[in-house]
Parts: C-alpha cells; structure tokens; sequence
C-alpha cells in the first residue's frame, strides 16, 4: 500500500455518528485500503448552506493501493451504500467521503481534484486534519499553523468526541 490519502468525513442526518463509523469500517474492509490515522469528531455549525443541522466532521488517513479515481469511485460507492442523497447543494446528508490529499499529487480533471478546492478555507476540514497530521509529526508537538489563524468560523467547529490514543478504532467504542 504504497500510497496515502486524507479523506474528510461530514454527516448531518441522524444517525450522524453511525454514519461516520460506517464509513470508517467500509472503507477499510476493503483489502486495498486501510485506515492508519483517525481525528477526534467535531460538531460543525453548517456552512454555504446554513438552514440545515448541525454537522459531525473528522478526518482520516488510509493506505493504499488504489489510484486516485478508484479511490473516489470506493467513496461514492459507500456513500450510496449509506443513502446518501443530493438534492441542495451542500445540503443534508448521511455521509460526504472527499479526498484531501491523495500522496503529493496535483489532480484536476471533471470528477476529480486534488487537493480538495475547497479544504483551506473550511475549519471543519482543517483541524480535523491538522490534528492527525500533527500527531504524525511527534518532534513538533504544537506547530504554530499560519494557515489556521486565518480560517474564518473556528467558532463553529468543536470537540465532540475526544479521540483517546492511537488505536485507530478506539473512537467507535462506547
Ligand atoms: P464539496 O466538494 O464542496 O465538499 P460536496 O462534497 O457536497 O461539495 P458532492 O455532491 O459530494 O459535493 O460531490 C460532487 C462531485 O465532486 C463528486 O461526484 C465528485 O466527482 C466530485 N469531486 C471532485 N473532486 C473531489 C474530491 N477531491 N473528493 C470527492 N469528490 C470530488
Ligand atoms: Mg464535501
Ligand atoms: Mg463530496
């Protein structure tokens, strides 16, 4: 599993947790993939469509041997898995999987691009994933982020489920 990638999780439809738990599991029961890192969960107050529920968001890292667009295509395939529906623009949903990061690649095509457009202007998706990919990191316990200070909405974004060591699984145990 040579390669690696960061994908955003977000769900606003009830059950949000077992949503996202959902995903995490189906994505790494597939032998090409497997979960290496997980974040804490957040709540998220909704953004660019606001008259909705509040939103869980978390970030994982996976390994593997898929390409980008078959990654993508795993994605999409849970998220129908999991109901997923698209009827407003960013509007409710039972699961959002996108791809961040996918190694150091630039990728800009019709269904894909990578890095993810819209990641650096998001808490939601920033903290999420500077918390794993700081805890990669152990020399620099507390980097000083720039790019962290200026994300408007930090208010909108809190703990609300404290991810407890390294155990990647350990945050979907009651
Ligand atoms: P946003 O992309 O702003 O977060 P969204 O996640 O609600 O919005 P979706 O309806 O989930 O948007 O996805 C629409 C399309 O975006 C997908 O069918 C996919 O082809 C395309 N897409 C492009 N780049 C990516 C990426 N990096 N990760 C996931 N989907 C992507
Ligand atoms: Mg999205
Ligand atoms: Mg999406």
């Amino acid at each position: 599993m040579k390669n690696s990638a960061f994908i955003a999780l977000g769900s606003n439809i009830e059950d949000r947790y077992t949503y996202l738990k959902k995903a995490v599991l189906e994505l790494d029961s597939f032998d090409e993939i497997k979960v290496v890192s997980t974040s804490s969960i957040y709540e998220t107050d909704p953004v660019g469509y606001e008259d909705q529920d509040k939103f869980l968001n978390m970030v994982i890292k996976v390994n593997t041997s898929l390409g980008p667009f078959e990654l993508l295509d795993t994605c999409l395939d849970i998220e129908q898995k999991l109901g997923r529906k698209r009827e407003i623009k960013w509007g409710p949903r039972t699961i959002d999987l996108d791809i961040l990061l996918y190694n150091n690649e630039n990728i800009e095509t019709e269904n894909l691009t990578v890095p993810h457009p819209r990641m650096k202007e998001r808490a939601f998706v920033m903290i999420p994933l500077m918390e794993i990919r700081n805890s990669t990191l152990p020399v620099m316990k507390k980097p000083f982020d720039p790019l962290l200070e200026t994300i408007a909405n930090k208010e909108g974004v809190r703990i609300w489920k404290q991810k407890n060591g390294e155990d990647v699984f350990a945050l979907f145990e009651n």
